[in-house]
């Protein structure tokens, strides 16, 4: 190996070297006898700052450097989906083989499999012109997902040769004999810079929502397939729950799962849960199409900060095949936290509470990298990755900065609230003070697919909740007693909307998915007896418990247990529920 620079400073996982001349920012760089594993993140003159992503206790000054002229990369092809990386692309049960339980340092241990063969089956012939990004082949990595081998960008020509049968990742699969007489081998294996996101043809806006199954999220707070979401919540409850549902129920094809240890041994029990759930859809293991990063809590800092840049590139790619992605990073409080620890090291000027001056930058181009997009190639395909991460505000407090920078980047806000979680009132997300921006260019979604009623009674729910909050206060203040029979009537379906259409427990295994036509005609439901009872609440010799004893009344409470394709046994509950109470009038 090449020698170059010396080491004159060891502080945690900041080193510094000189006689660096040439070293590029995130370059990557071995450092010490014992070849650390760091990339450059400062220069200075000939002095480098580096980042190093092993332990570094027993590296000191006068130890070398080897540069590598290489950035931190991420090696993309057949063999991601089921595997469980450490930050850097390493493989976790690899590692484990090859060093014991404790990672040793300085190992490499490659992202990809290089002895195992795949079948390569071509779709595109000899002679024929293919640009970047086209597709020419693929492969079953799982039974799940069929891979697709794209030419890399920034390549084009005509297909000089391609090949039948089974192959490893570096083997020749394709040659491209380019229009300036260059000449292309084409293997099973890319590489991508982690920090650069990956290209595509144009961005779309993004018009289709991420159905989740989850009805608070699905119905009041829609995220769409290429959106950015935060959910923000206090120890306890509920962001992995949340963010597990999501993996598992999501309508996304893909499934890339960032886990930055919080905790002692949270991150093991995620590592040891996360492979044992079961797809819904197939019965089959999620991991099946799912890429796991994970810092456990006895990994460096450093090796958090770049994991969510590993787990956003390799969600690219997939993004580029044509398929739906949908990455989970939990919690990105971590990656902020390793932000602040390498920033605190270098000396920089600090910002709030610590953080980074470019926090808010940093923040801001993880979550760009969400899209629905035009993929290269020339088939017009079209891919989508949606970013979901969770953000853990020390104490629950909003206003600290990772939360306040997520939230102006992403258009989703799903607030975990203690006080719900303590009520056990699941999923924990407080419908007052979350939101989406997404709904304007969903509405047509809906009106389309599923009714055109629906945001007339979302609406409606909404304000009825809204109203809950104001009369609670008065009830406090003056008791029941001075409730009009219509703010009553708001009470009690703003309790029915709690209880019956928001309250949904993620471990029941039908109530963790519902559809969302079926999400629709509950709410209907619910709405369609204060809508009736509204007509009847202001009869004078009105009475509320003819209303609460009504047996239809415990037919819309439980209208979430009619099977999701009975749309007759909705309309027979709304006929009923309308001569029932309008019964009342007389
Ligand atoms: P956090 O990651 O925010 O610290 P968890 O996701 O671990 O919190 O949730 C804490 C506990 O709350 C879970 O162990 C579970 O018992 C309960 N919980 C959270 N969300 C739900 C849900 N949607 N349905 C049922 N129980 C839930």
């Amino acid at each position: 190996m090449e020698k170059q620079g010396i080491i004159i400073k060891v502080s945690g996982p900041l080193v510094v070297a000189k006689n660096m001349e040439g070293a590029r920012m995130y370059e990557v760089v071995r450092v010490s006898e014992k070849k650390l594993i760091g990339e450059i993140i400062g220069i200075n003159g000939d002095q480098v700052s580096i980042q190093v992503y092993e332990e570094t206790s027993g590296v000191g000054p006068g130890e070398p450097v080897y540069p590598t002229h290489q950035t931190m990369q991420v090696e993309l092809g057949p063999g991601l989906l089921q595997s469980i990386y450490d930050g850097i692309q390493r493989p976790l049960p690899l590692i484990e083989q090859e060093a014991g339980s404790y990672i040793t340092r300085g190992i490499d241990v490659p992202g990809l499999d290089r002895k195992k063969k795949w079948k390569f089956s071509p779709i595109k012939k000899t002679g024929e012109k293919v640009e970047e990004g086209d597709i020419i082949g693929e492969v079953e990595e799982t039974t799940l997902i069929t891979h697709k081998i794209m030419v890399p960008p920034g390549m084009s020509g005509t297909l000089k040769d391609i090949k039948n049968g089974d192959f490893t990742i570096e083997e020749i699969v394709a040659v491209i004999e380019g229009d300036n007489d260059e000449t292309y081998e084409i293997t099973m294996l890319q590489k991508w810079p982690i920090r650069r996101s990956r290209p595509c043809k144009v961005k779309k806006v993004p018009n289709v929502p991420l159905v989740t199954g989850t009805r608070i999220l699905d119905t009041l707070f829609p995220v769409a397939k290429g959106g950015a979401g935060c959910i923000p919540g206090p120890f306890g409850a509920g962001k992995t729950v949340t963010q597990q549902t999501l993996a598992k129920y999501c309508d996304a094809q893909i499934i890339v799962y960032i886990g930055c240890g919080e905790r002692g041994n949270e991150m093991t029990d995620v590592l040891m849960e996360f492979p044992e759930l079961e797809d819904p859809n197939t019965g089959e293991k999620l991991m099946k199409r799912t890429v796991m990063v994970a810092n456990t809590s006895n990994m460096p800092v450093a090796a958090r900060e770049a994991s969510i840049y590993t787990g956003v590139t390799i969600a690219e790619y997939y993004r580029d095949m044509g398929y739906s992605v949908a990455l989970m990073a939990d919690s990105t409080s971590r990656w902020a936290e390793a932000l602040r620890e390498m920033s605190g090291r270098l000396e920089e000027m600090p910002g709030e509470e610590g953080y980074p001056a470019y926090l808010g930058s940093r923040t801001a181009e993880f979550y760009e990298r969400s899209g629905i997009v035009k993929c290269l190639g020339s088939d017009d395909r079209e891919g989508s990755l949606t970013l979901i991460g969770a953000v853990s505000p020390p104490g629950g407090d909003l206003s600290e900065p990772v939360t306040q920078n997520t939230l102006r980047v992403t258009k989703v806000f799903w607030g975990l609230d203690a006080k719900l979680a303590y009520r056990r009132h699941f999923p924990a997300i407080n419908w007052l003070s979350s939101y989406t921006l997404y709904m304007d260019n969903l509405k047509d979604y809906w009106k389309n697919n599923i009714s055109e009623e629906f945001l007339g009674v979302r609406t409606q729910a909404m304000s009825i909740l809204q109203e809950e909050a104001k009369l609670e206060e008065i009830v406090r203040l003056v008791g029941m007693e001075a409730l009009s029979p219509k703010e009553r009537l708001t009470l009690e379906t703003a309790k029915s909307l709690r209880e019956d259409f928001l309250f949904q427990n993620a471990f029941d295994k039908v109530d963790a998915f519902t559809p969302l036509k079926k999400q629709f005609w509950i709410l209907k439901s619910i709405i369609g007896v204060y809508n009736h009872a509204l007509k009847v609440v202001e009869n004078e010799d009105f009475n509320f418990d003819d209303l609460l004893k009504l047996p239809v009344m415990q037919k819309v409470a439980k209208c979430k247990e009619i099977p999701a394709d009975d749309e007759e046994r909705f309309k027979q509950l709304w006929d009923e529920t309308e001569r029932s109470i309008l019964s009342l009038k007389i």
